[in-house]
């Protein structure tokens, strides 16, 4: 019998994915529908109240004791609205009332997507027992999430450690975000792939000209396309060693995509890093591929309700207990 269920939400641009958590972590009941693709706002929580209604009518349902919800952002946890990018029938949208509505008044969290993935790898995966890590997703974006003190530090709108946009490059490139230089701008799949085909990469006979082709061509030797990665695996590595030098972390763990790419990214990023983090307290941070997989914004969804209580916690600022110190995810 479970009695520590909770339902979990994770919201992108490309699908609406829900799960029935256990305390160990465990997807117990699970479903999905896709984005209704430039949805009106109403269109898209149709979607989202469909999957929260297949949990619902699943027999473990009458266990869940709250909701957790990654989504992608930005979110703003306080008012319980989100905005994401990619969701453009969504703007200070309020998803938290509508999912309470939904669920039958159980308490509901909303964390940022990437606060979300560091809540799962430090509960369950590359960063657990970890005290302070970065944890990103280099994707189609780049987004990421902080663990300090032992805890996981969403920040006082569930966005804090969006490091895809701290600036690494003065005069860069303009960003969609509305800022110039962003780390998102040089280290994110599209910009990678944009970056080598401006400079003459050719893609393959299948016409792929995705970041993962262009991964491919960097580890046959392609020089425009090893370019393309060590540019952005140097971005990523100067905000990691911003990172460092702000909050002492001892571990940064890359996920999404892109991360997947291996050592094409990764040696040229631990090599970067050797030369933007000097200091004797940033030097030798771990960077290490994240371990949770395609499921880690159910779980950190699900985590981050045990360490961001509703509401409460984050207008006072104040941090909560980790599921990982308590075994299980939420109250
Ligand atoms: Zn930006």
């Amino acid at each position: 019998m479970h009695t520590d269920i909770v339902a979990a939400l994770d919201i992108g641009g490309t699908k609406i994915a829900g799960a029935l958590v256990d305390s160990g972590g465990d997807l117990l009941v699970r479903t999905q529908r896709p984005t209704p693709p430039a949805g009106e706002g109403e269109q898209v929580m149709a979607a989202v109240g469909e999957v929260l209604g297949e949990l619902a009518a699943s027999p473990l349902w009458p266990a869940a004791r709250a909701v957790g919800i990654g989504s992608a952002g930005p979110v703003d946890s306080n008012a319980g609205t989100v905005s994401p990018v990619n969701i453009p029938g969504w703007r200070d949208y309020p998803l938290v009332r509508g999912v309470r509505e939904l669920a039958g008044g159980l308490p509901v969290t909303l964390v940022g997507d990437g606060v979300a993935m560091a809540a799962a790898e430090h509960w369950q995966g590359a960063a657990r027992g970890r005290v302070n890590a970065l944890c990103m997703v280099v994707s189609t974006g780049v987004g990421g999430g902080l663990v300090l003190g032992g805890e996981l530090h969403p920040g006082p709108t569930g966005n804090a450690g969006h490091i895809g946009h701290i600036s690494v490059d003065l005069d860069g490139d303009s960003c969609p975000c509305g800022g110039r230089g962003c780390v998102e701008r040089i280290a994110s799949g599209p910009n990678i792939a944009r970056r080598a085909l401006e400079r003459g990469w050719l893609p393959g006979p299948d016409k792929d000209v995705s970041a993962a082709a262009v991964a491919a061509s960097a580890r046959d030797g392609d020089p425009v396309a090893v370019a393309s990665f060590e540019r952005a695996a140097r971005a990523l590595a100067a905000g990691i060693a911003a990172t460092a030098t702000l909050v002492e972390i001892e571990i940064a763990v890359l996920g999404g995509g892109v991360a997947k790419s291996g050592e094409v990214l990764f040696a040229p990023l631990r090599r970067a890093l050797r030369e933007y983090a000097t200091l004797s307290f940033v030097r030798g941070p771990e960077v290490v591929p994240a371990q949770m997989g395609t499921d880690a914004g159910l779980i950190g969804a699900a985590a981050a309700c045990g360490d961001v209580r509703p509401a409460r916690a984050a207008r006072a600022g104040r941090r909560v207990r980790t599921p990982s110190a308590e075994g299980r995810p939420c109250p």
